[in-house]
């Protein structure tokens, strides 16, 4: 095989960690959000190992006609719903929620002369300032979309969360009164913590709960790792050295120089980079684990290959395998060295990354 670098997915950590979702909210509904191809884990692979989780959040139809093809018939959300009115045929179709935060879905709803029942999900903009109907207006949409003989009696009320992963920042308690002013008055199922909400915000349980991060194992929750919640990593990511070179004290490596050798001492050449995914941005310092220890990054990261300093691992061989993040090296300290998040990094696979399933 040419090219070296390897996500492996863990099938029974996906497995756990619905189950601890499940135990976490309590006799919640959990809607396992797999939008963008499962957080880079595979759509199909990730639905097809959550297949009992109550309903499936997407970002857009196109996952929806996804997940349907491979026979999965519980609820799919998409999440923001239909973009344009020709969509609304489409949805109806394959029988996909609709999440609804804007005045002009509505109107297209309204228009609509297809009879056959859509699912509704009513967006509420609490304070994110993103999606949603102000709660002003959420009475009066809720009244338009009743009157609809097209949507389903059954709609559910839905926030979304701008800080829930700072467990003492009181927004998010603003956050929760500003939604149940609104819910008190309208009837229907309440759906508002996504994984941080699950962590930290047991106020907002609801009748659902949309968890995605906490499904492959990812903490958003500064300084903690989805270990430190009883989650494990869904993904490791691995790759060979390919090299191990001597470097004398005062040469410089990689481009641009960035890094100076402090003594004479061993580098290694890692096979992976920024055409697999890897985070150009992975500073000087990011750890790569070599069997039991850590190396680190020198220089910058190039498309196709990292260098690493060896003096901690003087016996590293070219063909030993390097784990990237995963099992032993926990995804959210190399996503702090690169200034990004770890679901940013999952999500970022290339097509040059060969996918394995382990089962065990
Ligand atoms: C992505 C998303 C989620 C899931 O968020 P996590 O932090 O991954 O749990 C929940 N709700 C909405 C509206 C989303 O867009």
């Amino acid at each position: 095989m040419s090219r070296t670098a390897v996500a492996t997915i863990h099938l029974s950590a996906l497995r756990a960690n619905l189950a601890r979702v499940r135990s976490l909210a309590q006799g919640a509904n959990v809607m396992a959000v797999i939008k963008a191809d499962g957080y880079g884990h595979g759509l199909e692979r990730v639905a097809r190992t959550l297949a009992d989780a109550d309903a499936f959040g997407v970002a857009a139809i196109a996952d929806g006609q996804r997940l349907r093809a491979a026979g999965h018939r519980q609820r799919i959300v998409v999440l923001s719903g239909p973009d344009e009115a020709a969509d609304l045929a489409e949805m109806r179709r394959l029988k996909l929620d609709a999440v609804i935060h804007h005045d002009a879905q509505i109107a297209w709803l309204e228009a609509d002369r297809d009879a056959r029942p859509l699912r509704v999900w009513l967006k509420i903009d609490t304070g994110m300032h993103r999606l949603g109907f102000a709660p002003h207006d959420a009475l009066a949409a809720h009244a338009r979309l009743t009157a609809l003989a097209s949507v389903d009696r059954d709609i559910v009320l839905m926030t979304h969360f701008s800080s829930s992963d700072e467990f003492d920042n009181a927004v998010t308690a603003e956050q929760i009164a500003r939604f149940e002013a609104v819910a008190a008055r309208l009837p229907g199922a309440r759906c508002l913590s996504n994984s941080a909400g699950v962590l930290g915000w047991p106020a907002a349980r609801g009748d659902w709960v949309r968890t995605g991060g906490l499904l492959y194992g990812l903490s958003v929750v500064d300084g903690k790792c989805g270990e430190d919640f009883g989650f494990a990593p869904a993904m490791t990511l691995s790759t060979r050295l390919i090299a191990v070179n001597r470097i004398t004290k005062g040469e410089r490596v990689g481009y641009a120089g960035t890094w100076t050798a402090p003594a004479d001492m061993p580098v290694g050449v890692v096979a992976i980079g920024y055409g697999d995914g890897y985070p150009r941005s992975a500073a000087s310092g990011t750890p790569v684990l070599l069997g039991e220890r850590l190396a680190r990054i020198v220089g910058r990261v190039s498309m196709d290959l990292v260098t690493i300093d060896l003096r901690d691992v003087p016996d590293a061989r070219v063909g030993d395998r390097a784990i990237l993040w995963g099992r032993g090296l926990p995804i959210e300290t190399v996503a702090a060295h690169a200034g990004t998040i770890a679901y940013d990094l999952t999500c970022g696979m290339t097509r040059r990354v060969l996918f394995v399933e382990d089962a065990g």
